[in-house]
This record gives C-alpha cells, sequence and structure tokens, in this order.
C-alpha cells in the first residue's frame, strides 16, 4: 500500500505538469482528489493493513494527500491568472521594450574623406572629381612620364587596354583641370586609385587626395603653410613637419613630408620604427615640363601639388594597424567610429 500510494504521488504530478488548461482542473480533483477518486480508493485498503503499521501508512498518506493539494492549488492559481485560461503565450507581448533598429554611420574613410575636403575647402580650395577609368595620357603622359619612363613601374597599374587604364593616383585631374582652366586655380581631387598590390599596408583599391595650387610667385613655403594646417587640423596636435627630398615625375624639386609620430609625439615608438616620425604624403612644386603640356609659361606661373592616402591617414588617426580591417565590413570594427 505504501508504494501504491508513492506511485500515486508521482502519477499526481506527472499529470499535473502536462496540464495546461482551466478546463481540465476539475477532472484532476475528480480522478485524484475526489470521494471516489484514486486516493481514495487506496485508503479503503488500510484496513488489510497490519495494526502496529497503521499509524505509520496513515502518515504518509496524509503527508502525500497534502502534497498533491498543495501542487493543485498552486496549478489552480498559475491557470487562473492567465487572462485565457492557457499556459502558453503565442501573440506579442505588448509590455517588452521595442527593438530600434541600428542607426547607419559613416565608414571611417568616409569620415576622414570628408574631413580632409572640409579642411581644404576652408583653405580656399575646390574639390574636383574625375573618372577612375582614365587615359594612359592623363594618368602618365601628362605628368610627364612618357612610354617606358621608369617612374611607371612605380605604379603597378592594372590596365584596361593599351591607352585606358585604371587611375593609379588622383593626379590625372591635375592635368585635366589645368588644361581647361587658366591659373590661379587652388583645386583638390579626392577619390578611388587602383594599384596591383595587396599587403597590411596596400590594398589594390584606396582613397587619395590630391591637391594643387598655381599662381604667380607661389613658393615651397606655401606648400608647408598649407600642408602645416592640414596636419594640425586633421590630428588635432600642433605637429612638426619634416621634408624628405624625393622624386616624382610631375613635380621639380620633390619631398615625401613626414609628421611628428601621432603615438609617441616623436619620442619613438612601434608604429614609426623609433624615428619619431611617420610619412605622410608626397609633394613638390609642380614640373616646368607639365605646365608646358597644359600651355601655361612656366616663368610667369609657378605652384605645389600633393598627394596624400586617406586610409593612411586614418590608419595613423585612429591607431588601426591593417589596413584590410577598412575593407572587411566587420560591424563590431564600423561600429567603434
Ligand atoms: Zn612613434
Amino acid at each position: 500500500m505504501e508504494q501504491e500510494l508513492q506511485s500515486l504521488e508521482t502519477e499526481a504530478r506527472q499529470n499535473l505538469q502536462s496540464l495546461d488548461d482551466k478546463s481540465l482542473l476539475e477532472d484532476f480533483r475528480v480522478r485524484f482528489l475526489g470521494r471516489k477518486g484514486k486516493f481514495s480508493t487506496i485508503m479503503r485498503q488500510l484496513g488489510t493493513v497490519p495494526a502496529e503499521d497503521r499509524p505509520r501508512v496513515g502518515q504518509l498518506a496524509n503527508s502525500i494527500k497534502a502534497e498533491i493539494e498543495k501542487l493543485f492549488e498552486a496549478k489552480q492559481q498559475l491557470l487562473e491568472a492567465s487572462p485565457d485560461g492557457s499556459r502558453s503565450h503565442t501573440g506579442p507581448d505588448l509590455t517588452l521594450p521595442g527593438r530600434y533598429p541600428a542607426p547607419g554611420k559613416l565608414h571611417p574613410i568616409s569620415q576622414v574623406m570628408n574631413e580632409t575636403c572640409a579642411i581644404f575647402e576652408n583653405l580656399g580650395f575646390s574639390v574636383a572629381e574625375g573618372p577612375d577609368i582614365e587615359l594612359d595620357y592623363y594618368n602618365f603622359e601628362a605628368l610627364n612620364i612618357p612610354a617606358h619612363h621608369p617612374a611607371r613601374d612605380m605604379h603597378d597599374t592594372f590596365y584596361v587596354s593599351d591607352s585606358v587604364l585604371l587611375r593609379t593616383h588622383t593626379s590625372p585631374m591635375q592635368a585635366r583641370i589645368m588644361e581647361a582652366q587658366q591659373p590661379p586655380l587652388r583645386v583638390i581631387a579626392p577619390g578611388k586609385v587602383y594599384r596591383c598590390d595587396s599587403d597590411i599596408t596596400h590594398t589594390p583599391m584606396f582613397h587619395q587626395v590630391e591637391g594643387f595650387l598655381v599662381d604667380k610667385n607661389v613658393s615651397f613655403a606655401d606648400l608647408k603653410g598649407v600642408l602645416t594646417v592640414f596636419t594640425q587640423k586633421m590630428f588635432k596636435k600642433d605637429l612638426p613637419l619634416r621634408f624628405r627630398p624625393s622624386f616624382f615625375p610631375f613635380t621639380e624639386p620633390s619631398a615625401e613630408v613626414d609628421i611628428a609620430c601621432v603615438m609617441c609625439d616623436g619620442a619613438g615608438c612601434r608604429v614609426c620604427k623609433k624615428t619619431g616620425w611617420l610619412e605622410i604624403l608626397g609633394s613638390g612644386m609642380i614640373d616646368p615640363e607639365v605646365f608646358k603640356m597644359v600651355g601655361y609659361d612656366p616663368e610667369v606661373y609657378s605652384g605645389f601639388a600633393f598627394g596624400l592616402g586617406i586610409e593612411r591617414i586614418a590608419m595613423l588617426k585612429y591607431g588601426i594597424d591593417d589596413i584590410r580591417l577598412f575593407y572587411e565590413n566587420d560591424q563590431r570594427f564600423l561600429a567603434q567610429f
């Protein structure tokens, strides 16, 4: 009889657990706890239990009955509390907070590009855009890089045909604009450029801003002044500039421009390879040969030009060590800017 009582408790528990409708409560009550229910049926055998065991069995029976009643009442309360008498909530829960759409942001490259353009616009430069698919003439020849010139090897060019290519720099806009307009000119040309090159500091497509200024009596000091203002505004620091002699076919003299390392302020660190300087752009005074090609008199006009890589600036500005992160479109990376 003790075994029967215990298996009755187990059965009642399982029944209650799967019970999920208010209308089935009464059925359960009758079946297990009613006068003719399972519990009463077992209790009728109490007379057959030996007299010395009777108190113990009686106690067990009472505690099991009390337990089943307790579980039954808990279940009853739960089902009464839900409006449709059902425990399973289908349909929307209107009390939950709403889901907000994640707002989009400008890509870090676009942000730095926009910022760069804004700085030069404030200095009186106008913005010009040109074609990504360019003629060999504007990409090379008009910039004093004739066919078979060794400088062409520096560019790892993607050719579309013999005379058409993906521009390797934004400098073709210099030739296009000078051909179409007379000085004074103050222009920047932002855009995508393409080179067959890929590693942690190079991607086959990247962004450049070409800038140039042509007028009477333009000197190297003007170039230095413009670039100093640019680096101060971009990095929000007063960083010393350093010009290193270099070679570009379309400028003479030419210089690579370094800024004091933005990470260590010139003290020397891993980013600047302990030198305290970071190369940020190429520049120079526009070569008289380039002026002759577009019909300007090099005896009257002079000018400077510079080209800077937007990815390079963005990497320095935000302390990013792998250029490829910009193009993997990982939301966790992009959301930080
Ligand atoms: Zn450093």
